[in-house]
């Protein structure tokens, strides 16, 4: 009998950065104590697989070689896509379990990603890694995603959320104080993610046409876009990239009110120049900012639906998740 492996990827909350990935500009994650564990044995040429967590038995045959979003079970797409991305020969036989709500903004499909690929024996950098997890995640849905989801999953730091470059691709961990609660509460499944997700890549794509790399313009640029959905997407992430740094800093500075502050503009922003939210979302928001101890909330994740997340003094917030910073995607001995 071959021996029992286990690996684990964690999901992840957004803390502020929220739409700026794919223009290379600055986001805020972290890794949490939530994540998806896969438990195999090796097995010569084959992936079989069942999940506590979706319906239906994987099994598809290495090297794969086929159309991954055409894959039955439909959550197979992603274990074929990259298992195609690594070029895998050597399978597996095995079982996942996950606690991240599938379709909730937690990244459940970047966590499976990374997960299959540690099991694929995959043995690359984290950076590596997050890249051939998100060219299998292009592969898997067609949605032109962003690196922040797989980066920040694969190079998770326990104790740290990751200011992440995603022009420059460095990650810097900074501490998550204690003396705060990270609190996310499940709002409503997506609607209409994929193609939303794909018009707002295209709108800042037209807004870069007028003015260059978001992540270097201004707002005096900002004003040369003729076109009202263009400018507001532009202004967004203009004012998103900023907000990272200024969080960043107000975390690091212990000022948890102006932290809270700049989580709760990100989200008028997401709400008002990126369309994004939802009213469901907007009531969550206000309904757990006039919380007594809340200092801000957001929505975290694509939007159309997901989570909120909200930083509060500890025990401020008993209705939702207290999510802890965790490590990275690893083998688990
Ligand atoms: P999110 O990444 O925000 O959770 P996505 O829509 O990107 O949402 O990914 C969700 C999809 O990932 C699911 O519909 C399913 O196909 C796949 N998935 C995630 N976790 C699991 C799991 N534990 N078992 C099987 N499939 C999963
Ligand atoms: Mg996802």
């Amino acid at each position: 009998m071959s021996e029992t492996l286990r690996v684990h990827a964690p999901g992840r909350v957004n803390l502020i950065g929220e739409h700026t990935d794919y223009t290379g500009g600055l986001v805020f994650p972290m890794a949490i104590d939530r994540g998806t564990t896969l438990t195999y044995t090796a097995a010569d040429g084959v992936i079989e697989l069942t999940s506590d967590g979706a319906p239906g038995a994987l099994s598809i045959s290495l090297p794969f070689d086929g159309e991954p979003n055409t894959v039955e079970p439909h959550w197979g797409s992603y274990i074929a896509a990259m298992s195609a991305e690594l070029g895998a020969t050597q399978g597996l036989r095995g079982h996942i379990v996950s606690d991240i709500p599938a379709g909730a903004g937690l990244s459940s499909s970047a966590a499976l990603e990374c997960a299959i690929g540690l099991a694929l024996g995959f043995d690359g950098t984290p950076l590596e890694l997050s890249q051939a997890a998100q060219r299998a995640e292009h592969r898997a849905t067609g949605v032109p995603t962003g690196i922040m989801d797989q980066l920040s999953i694969a190079a998770g730091v326990a104790g740290h959320a990751t200011l992440i470059d995603c022009h420059g691709l460095s990650v810097t961990p900074h501490v998550v104080p204690d003396d705060i609660d990270v609190v996310v509460k499940f709002i409503a499944h997506r609607t209409l993610e994929g193609s939303e997700y794909a018009d707002r890549v295209a709108e800042c794509a037209r807004a870069e046409d007028k003015i260059g790399p978001l992540r270097l313009a201004t707002l005096d640029d900002v004003g040369r876009i003729t076109e009202d959905i263009a400018r507001r997407r532009a202004r967004h992430v203009i004012n998103e990239n900023q907000r990272v740094r200024d969080f960043a800093a107000a975390l690091a500075g212990g000022d948890y009110v102006e932290a809270g502050r700049i989580m709760t503009e990100g989200h008028a922003s997401l709400r008002d120049d990126f369309d994004v939210s939802t009213p469901q979302m907007d009531d969550a928001v206000d309904r757990l900012n006039a919380i007594p101890g809340v200092f801000g909330t957001r929505m975290t994740g694509g939007g159309f639906g997901g989570c909120i997340v909200a930083i509060c003094q500890p025990g401020a917030l008993t209705d939702g998740w207290v999510v802890s910073p965790s490590a990275g995607a690893r083998r688990v001995h």
